[in-house]
């Protein structure tokens, strides 16, 4: 019998009620053996969460000394939960310790981190399943960067030995013996490490929704859902801005092939969206298989006559954004034009100035201005390769509803078209393209 890890996000571990659901998903079927926990997320809109609230303590403990006004709260919370679970557990004195060591360590990851060391404790005595401290088995290299396969190695050393566990997500320890978190939402990738470390059948990813969605339900109401996609469309997606799932989460596990499944807490019979390696995946019956974007881009367009006999060029240009540590999104060009698509956010500061100012000196152009306030918008299905005529759909669309678009950009992959719009079309454009190929039956 294939072995299932399954992460659960913190709606999914909000209050005891839900910690009760989440324990029936886990005895519904033997295979689901290793669970990742995120910290308690929200329980009602205006509620925080937990790792919020923990950040806020961090500071505390910096600013003040004590984080003991914050911690209060975070106390409150967990106790409701343990003494609603009824767990053998003396919660008090677990949370007594880790007021401590806030007060005393005084940083963002240790502090953020213990909200999903406390609520893994809590869990695994709930569900009767050991324990196993993500600080073990999970580590950083000097730089802050994950060691994968020190890692894989550790984990799956650790978890040979057991037939089932909880283990917390979203942090593990630096050389130093520190502990350091990833980035907001990691727990995702947590899951996946343990996925591929147990060569588990599956990776389930529980949530609050039916899975991955075609569009971001805050512009579209009621988007479709999208039942497949291919690792490669789900890394289009998601690095586009579409969340459900952290947008690293998808290495580990593709490393082995493992597929992963987007699941509902809180209807745990649908069948949410399957994840499926790109080497299975045949498409989804769908051109379209979802769109996503962001917004705040910049684009820098140079002109030079004959660019494209000079020797050079591009190097001179990508060379001055190195110098001030700036990545670019895409580099769209013609003949005699050049365009880079960049961050806003990344040449703010008088970056931007800069940075104009050295393209002038390297490359001598004949123009050279900046266009902000740009959206970038992906429509990304492996549907579109080969099929004749989908990019003049989607431009049609989007023009019918008297947008300019002011850059186009398509992976040689054909699975991706990407167009930048001004912020103020952003809404309007997402909307022009699901309709056109997902609202209504195409
Ligand atoms: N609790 C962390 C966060 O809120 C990590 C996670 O849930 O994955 O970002």
């Amino acid at each position: 019998m294939g072995i299932k890890v399954c992460k659960f996000g913190g709606t999914s571990l909000a209050t005891a009620t839900n910690i009760l659901k989440v324990k029936d998903i886990i005895n519904a079927e033997e295979s689901r053996k290793f669970v990742v926990v995120s910290a308690p997320g929200k329980r009602y809109s205006e509620d925080i969460k937990i790792t919020d609230l923990l950040y806020q303590c961090a500071k505390a403990a910096r600013e003040e000394g004590s984080c003991k006004k914050v911690f209060a709260l975070i106390k409150e919370r967990f106790i409701t939960i343990a003494t609603e679970l009824k767990v053998d557990l003396d919660i008090e004195s677990v949370l007594a310790k880790t007021e401590e060591q806030i007060d005393l360590y005084k940083t963002d990851d240790f502090a953020a981190s213990r909200g999903e060391y406390l609520n893994a404790i809590i869990i695994s005595k709930a569900l009767g399943f050991p324990f196993v401290d993500a600080a073990e088995v999970v580590k950083f290299d000097t730089e802050g960067k994950l060691d994968l396969e020190y890692t894989n190695d550790q984990l799956r050393r650790v978890l040979k030995k057991l037939k089932c566990a909880v283990v917390p997500g979203f942090y593990g320890k630096m050389p130093d013996e520190t502990i350091k978190t990833f980035s907001r939402g990691g727990s995702d990738i947590t899951g996946s490490l343990v996925a591929r470390a147990v060569n588990a059948e599956v990776y389930e990813n529980w949530t609050d929704v039916n899975g991955f969605m075609t569009a971001d339900p805050r512009l579209i109401k009621n988007p479709k859902t999208i039942k497949s996609l291919g690792y490669h469309e789900l890394r289009e997606l998601s690095y586009m801005g579409a969340s459900v799932l952290h947008a690293e989460a998808i290495f580990p596990v593709k490393m082995s092939g493992i597929p992963i499944n987007i699941k509902n807490t809180f209807e745990p019979e649908n069948p949410g969206t399957m994840i499926i390696p790109d080497e299975e995946y045949n498409g989804n019956g769908q051109i379209v298989t979802g769109i996503a974007g962001k917004k705040n881009f910049s684009i820098i367009h140079i002109e030079k006559s004959m660019m494209n006999s000079i020797i050079g060029f591009g190097r001179k240009i990508l060379s001055v954004l190195e110098r001030y540590g700036v990545s670019f999104e895409h580099i769209p060009s013609g003949i005699d034009t050049l365009s880079i698509v960049i961050e806003s956010k990344a040449l703010e500061n008088g970056i931007k100035e800069k940075i104009i100012t050295r393209i002038r000196e390297a490359v001598e152009p004949d123009a050279i201005s900046v266009t902000d306030n740009i959206s970038l918008i992906a429509t990304v299905g492996y549907g579109m390769c080969n099929v004749i005529g989908t990019s003049s759909r989607l431009f049609s669309a989007i023009g019918k509803k008297g947008i300019n678009i002011v850059m186009i950009d398509q992976g040689s992959s054909e699975m991706n078209i990407i167009v930048g719009v001004s912020n103020d079309d952003y809404e309007r454009t997402i909307e022009a393209i699901y309709n056109e190929f997902i609202g209504k039956e195409n």
